[in-house]
């Protein structure tokens, strides 16, 4: 499959939608921004920026993506900050602070920063701006973590390198802390057309179910995340037990790894721990997986779960909802903006509200087939590659305007 051209959307999302990022585009003018963030692969990120930036370069709007670098050192501490910041207790020490900054300042003189906008992604590379003086361009810190309930002697630390920022993107009024500085808020996006979502044919979906030896003999339950504890793998394989004691059905559990992560094996380590030699669970770890295979294995689930306890947004709803699957999801960050319990999807607040919502989506196939129905439309309507694209170029005009506390970027 050829890369997807901005023109391929107006098949999607229909061609005012395209036309009208060109419009937009054209007021914004000559501008330049550069993305930064800490893995080129792995995670939502990641995923994200593969497809913004060519599409905003086609726009006119001359991106670049750099990534920082550091030692297993700074991305222990970097993955700490993470889980602090999602709300994991604990004290840092000013050792950590230290290698933390050390590590941003390296960056820092090792990039050059020259666009128009530079848009730094999450708690990794938030301090680089503090080396940066006398800057003529504007520095926005996106933040894509759940923020609600942030460990606060890390947040006293990070902040007033934050508020260093000329903004701060935060997805949701859930994350938004208090800020000296002005807030924008909108959500990530998927890309219809990239191949972790774009149609595939039945016959490549059943080749990827049999290289992986996933029997199809039983419906099949997945769940597609990061071996991360904020994830919940371990409830995920409680629920899926409980549920199956009514419903027969088999679990799937994908994860990979994402370069900055090292978590991942210590999780997976409890992970199978929980499911024993159960031959209805099938746990599959990859060190890069195949976007095609991500898409299959999502387009071959009865049932897509996202049992996450703290979540940014997690693009895999929109993914699973984009293919008509009916996603049970945590009622945590991002989430409840994709699924509207009962209408787009099931929300769960434990192992017993999963577990119950399997059953009754096996159970009831015409519901799960509604909820999938509309969770598409939800998504074509909030939350595709388009959408964000039109809030990229509304930020660029906004920050020519600054001064209004927040701004929601609809
Ligand atoms: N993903 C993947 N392979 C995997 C696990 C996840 O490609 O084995 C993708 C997933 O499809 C999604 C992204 O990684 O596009 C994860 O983004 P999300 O926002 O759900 O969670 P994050 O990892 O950023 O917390």
């Amino acid at each position: 499959m050829s890369i997807p051209k901005l023109s391929d959307y107006k098949a999607v999302v229909g061609r005012d939608v395209v036309e009208e990022l060109y419009i937009l585009a054209s007021h914004v003018g000559n501008r330049s921004i550069k993305m930064v963030n800490s893995t080129a692969v792995g995670g939502g990120v990641a995923e994200m920026l593969h497809r913004v930036v060519p599409l905003l370069n086609e726009l006119g709007i001359a991106t670049t993506w750099d990534v920082i670098k550091g030692g297993a050192d700074f991305f222990d501490i970097t993955k700490a900050f993470h889980n602090a910041l999602q709300g994991k207790e604990g004290h840092f020490g000013e050792e950590v602070f230290k290698t933390y900054l050390a590590y941003n300042e390296m960056n820092y003189h090792e990039l050059e920063f020259e666009e128009d906008l530079i848009v730094i992604h999450d708690p990794q590379p938030a301090a680089m701006i503090h080396w940066k003086k006398n800057r003529k361009n504007r520095w926005v810190w996106r933040c894509h973590i759940d923020m609600s309930h942030p460990n606060q002697q890390l947040w006293e630390f990070l902040r007033p390198y934050v508020e260093q920022y000329d903004g701060a993107i935060f997805s949701s009024p859930l994350f938004s802390p208090e800020l000296n500085i002005t807030q924008y808020r909108f959500y990530p996006s998927i890309d219809p057309l990239a191949d972790k979502n774009r149609d595939l044919e039945a016959a490549y979906v059943e080749g990827v179910l049999e290289k992986y030896e996933i029997p199809t003999d039983k419906p099949i339950i997945t769940q597609i995340s990061r071996y991360d504890p904020w994830k919940d793998p371990v409830g995920v394989i409680e629920a899926f037990k409980m549920a199956r004691k009514y419903v027969d059905c088999r679990l799937l559990m994908v994860g990979d790894k994402a370069a900055d992560d090292p978590e991942a094996e210590e999780i997976l380590a409890k992970v199978n721990d929980a499911a024993g030699d159960d031959p209805d669970i099938k746990i599959i770890f990859l060190l890069n997986s195949i976007p095609t295979e991500i898409n299959a294995f999502q387009r071959a689930s009865d049932v897509v779960l996202q049992k996450s306890l703290r979540e940014g947004f997690a693009l895999t709803v929109s993914e699973a909802l984009w293919k008509h699957r009916p996603v049970i999801g945590g009622a945590v960050g991002g989430i409840p903006a994709q699924i509207i319990h009962g209408y787009t999807g099931m929300l769960v607040h434990s192992v017993e509200g999963a577990s119950l919502q399997i059953r009754t989506l096996l159970k009831q196939p015409e519901l799960a087939k509604r909820l999938g129905d509309n969770g598409h439309q939800r998504v074509k309507d909030e939350f595709l590659i388009t959408k964000l694209l039109k809030r990229y170029l509304l930020l660029l005009v906004a920050l020519d305007h600054p001064g209004q506390p927040t701004i929601l970027m609809e």
